[in-house]
């Protein structure tokens, strides 16, 4: 089955904000499984539309709880609430793990696939993967949340390593 790349820091795709969805069709529908596929073949919890060069408002989660996989369009933080902190990998970022600060509780708003509403009020893990692919949305990933000083350690790691990549 077909599956997309991930794209990786420092790429200016995952600086950019998302597009709204207006019609969910067919090729969106079928954007959203190739992403799932995409997920699961990583053995991640979510995927957001950026890390598979695509700027719109698109993202799959699948916390492997009893929300099961969610594939949602025009998803929106509503409410939150509380503050936690815990370390959070993504798959634009490998090998780098960083201490993000997140609302314990968020409500989410978001279209399913069929292009129905649907809204979501979770905690915990749940809660933390949806604000950080939503956080993908709006062109944000998790080295902004390093100290100064790290985030420059962790962009000529990576920059190197693209240089490297490319002889
Ligand atoms: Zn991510």
């Amino acid at each position: 089955m077909d599956t997309f790349e991930i794209v990786k820091y420092p790429s200016s795709i995952l600086r950019k904000k998302a597009k709204e969805v207006k019609h969910i069709s067919a090729e969106q529908r079928e954007i959203l499984d190739r992403m799932a596929r995409t997920m699961y073949e990583n053995e991640a919890v979510g995927v957001a539309a950026e890390q598979v060069n695509l700027d719109i408002k698109l993202i799959v989660i699948d916390a492997r709880d009893k929300h099961g996989l969610l594939k949602l369009v025009n998803p929106e933080i509503i409410e939150k609430e509380g503050m936690e902190y815990m370390n959070e990998q993504c798959l634009s970022c490998p090998g780098v793990a960083v201490r993000v600060p997140r609302a314990s509780k968020v409500k989410v708003r978001a279209k399913n696939e069929r292009g129905e509403d649907v809204t979501f009020e979770v905690d915990g893990l749940l809660a933390r993967i949806f604000q950080h692919e939503i956080d993908h949305l709006n062109g944000r990933i998790i080295i902004d949340y390093l100290n100064p000083i790290k985030k420059i350690f962790v962009y000529f790691r990576f920059y190197l390593k693209n240089l490297f990549k490319r002889r």
